[in-house]
């Protein structure tokens, strides 16, 4: 489905970015393995991804500053030649009511969640318009759409990543680039990892289907947006959330 791309995830060393790069490795393309922290996991993806019959390699890389980013891209395009999708992936949380909430914390998600798609998107563009062709997904949160206390922060970084590829899909709609997003529910990663089990049970009442997503889950519908079977699609959001949403 995918043969011969070339694609970019953000943040997938673990969790659903490292989901959606097997997905798309076992689909044929060709993926950079972005990471921010420590190589070894983001190697470790790596040499699942050459099993499958790709190529890969790791880009450590901070989505939220734009050397870094912009180095980040030149690599990927100076190893693969050509880049075909970008998957903005990475993310972080800093949860607090927000009458406690610090300005460091409402910074430091903006900055990686929504700043980073930004710097991202922007840097990748400037290929895929030379290429006349590109697809990019954004990976939002079902909470950018239906707000959650105590998340201020991330759900207006989630809710202007829906904004922003609605915004990104209109203007580089007549370049042949395709641009749309996914918000997932509560996916069983580390990031949910440290939720008590009272929230844990509070976000399973509110989902219909009565489970926690897995990142395949949402890996699968990423693919999907970035195959031909979407060719006629741009600027839409897609709830990966069990009916958490509707
Ligand atoms: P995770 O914490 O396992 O993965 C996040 C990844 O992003 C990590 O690999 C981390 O190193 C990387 N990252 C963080 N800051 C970075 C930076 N500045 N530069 C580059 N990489 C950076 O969490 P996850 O659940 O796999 O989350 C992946 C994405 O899905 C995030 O955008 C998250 O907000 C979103 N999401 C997750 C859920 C969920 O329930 N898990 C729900 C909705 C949306």
């Amino acid at each position: 489905m995918l043969k011969g791309k070339n694609a970019l995830v953000t943040g997938a060393s673990r969790g659903i970015g490292r989901a959606i790069a097997i997905e798309l490795a076992k689909q044929g393309a060709n993926v950079a393995v972005n990471y921010a922290g420590s190589a070894d996991k983001a190697e470790a993806v790596v040499k699942e991804l050459e099993e499958l019959g790709v190529s890969a390699f790791a880009v450590q890389a901070d989505v939220a500053n734009e050397e870094s980013v912009k180095d980040m891209i030149k690599q990927t395009i100076d190893t693969f030649g050509s880049l075909d999708i970008l998957v903005n992936n990475a993310g972080i949380t800093k949860d607090n009511l927000l009458m406690r909430m610090k300005e460091e914390e409402f910074d430091a998600v903006i900055n990686t969640n929504l700043k980073g798609v930004f710097l991202c998107t922007k840097a990748v563009a400037r290929q895929m318009m030379k290429q006349k062709s590109g697809r990019i997904v954004n990976v939002s949160s079902i909470v950018g759409v239906s707000g959650n206390a105590g998340q201020a922060n991330y759900v207006a970084a989630k809710a202007g990543v829906i904004g922003l590829t609605k915004t990104a899909a209109k203007e580089f709609a007549s370049r042949g680039i395709l641009v749309n997003a996914v918000a997932p529910g509560f996916i069983a990663t580390d990031m949910t990892d440290v939720l008590t089990d009272e929230q844990k049970e509070a976000m399973l009442t509110l989902t219909p289907l009565a489970k926690f997503g897995q990142a395949e889950d949402v890996a699968r519908v990423v693919r999907f947006l970035c195959s031909e079977d979407a060719n006629y699609m741009t600027g839409q959001t897609l709830h990966v959330d069990g009916g958490m949403v509707m």
